[in-house]
């Protein structure tokens, strides 16, 4: 029977990581459950870093980026001494449960616990990235886009007043969800992403036909897992056979990460928190709580981890035609 939980935030933070962190534990409480705050993701799990927490400790968090809990990577956790510490502390503690609220890499790692130690554990999708298997969205994913459309557009000021073309990049080393769907949003000339080969001949053709109408500024967004090798290599590409207009590179880098968390996060985030602590409660393990089609869903955590995200090569065949 489940008495006591434990929650973690892994791998790199996002905003809406603390609106969950405050769902987990209110839900808790009010299903009269302990629950413990652990500090440090893994990491913290194998140096026994927890802390008792109550309503209050996660007042006046919703609106916060990061995570109070704070993050890490944990290279020992992957090893069979980390995880067995990690199990250790867990009983020691006396907990029954494990909620991880993290991306991929703390999805396999919630996976491997629970499996080697038959341990309750489930997942909720806290990534920027948006690339997990089975939600719609992942917390954080609309706080960043957002941010992004922001910088993009203060961006767009400067090209179209110089008449310059720039290359933004944005995160994503394996997956070019933000930059598609932020792309689409500032109305970008064209869009690189990881999920496509990027062809140089295809991109200067559209380069020069926005020169013939005149268009007045240029802004290419770039994933920086794409197989050009980032912004400043694919300008460095272009350059080199395109040379009508100034061109400067823009990596927008960690500021993407941060920020207070968008209302969509803070809901979303507060719904998976809650149906956490339910699925546990009703007997589930090793799936990640996600919401497809406004539903709440349950995947295996080892298929959720896995990127095999749908890409819908439709999108980007749009974003092409509204720069045309
Ligand atoms: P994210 O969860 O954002 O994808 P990472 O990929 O860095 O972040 O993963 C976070 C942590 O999850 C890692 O530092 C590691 O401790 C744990 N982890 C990742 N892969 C495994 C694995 N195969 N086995 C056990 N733990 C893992």
């Amino acid at each position: 029977m489940i008495k006591r939980i434990a929650v973690l935030t892994s791998g790199g933070d996002a905003p809406g990581m603390n609106a969950c962190i405050r769902a987990v534990v209110r839900t808790s409480i009010y299903k009269n459950l302990a629950v413990v705050g652990v500090i440090g993701g893994y990491e913290g799990l194998i140096n026994n870093e927890m802390r008792e927490m109550n309503g209050s400790s996660v007042g006046n968090i919703i609106q916060k980026g990061g995570t109070i809990l704070k993050t890490a990577r944990s290279e020992h956790f992957k090893t069979a001494e980390g995880l067995k510490s990690a199990y250790d502390n867990l009983k020691a503690n006396n907990i029954d449960a494990l909620v991880v609220i993290g991306g991929d890499g703390s999805f396999r790692g919630a996976e491997a616990l629970g499996k080697t130690f038959n341990f309750p554990v489930v997942g909720i999708p806290g990534t920027i990235d948006n690339d997990l298997y089975g939600t719609d969205f992942t917390i954080g994913y609309d706080t960043a886009i957002n941010t992004v459309v922001e910088a993009v557009d203060n961006i767009r000021d400067t090209a179209s007043s110089h008449n310059r073309l720039f290359f933004v990049e944005v995160m994503g080393r394996d997956a070019g969800l933000i930059a598609l769907r932020s792309g689409i949003a500032c109305g970008a000339e064209a869009i690189l992403i990881p999920e496509t080969e990027t062809h140089f001949d295809h991109l200067i053709a559209q380069l020069e036909r926005g020169w013939l109408r005149q268009k007045t500024g240029h802004i290419i967004i770039v994933a920086e897992g794409d197989d050009a090798g980032g912004a400043f290599e694919v300008a460095r590409k272009v350059r080199a056979k395109f040379d009508k207009i100034e061109t400067k590179v823009c990596v927008l880098g960690h500021i993407q990460r941060g920020g207070n968390p968008s209302c969509m996060d803070r809901v979303l985030a507060t719904r998976l928190g809650y149906e956490a602590v339910f699925a546990l409660l009703d007997g589930k393990t090793q799936v990640m709580i996600g919401q497809v089609c406004g539903k709440v869903t349950y995947a295996e955590l080892i298929k959720a981890a896995k990127h095999n995200v749908d890409f819908n090569k439709k999108i980007l065949e749009m974003a092409e035609i509204m720069a045309l």
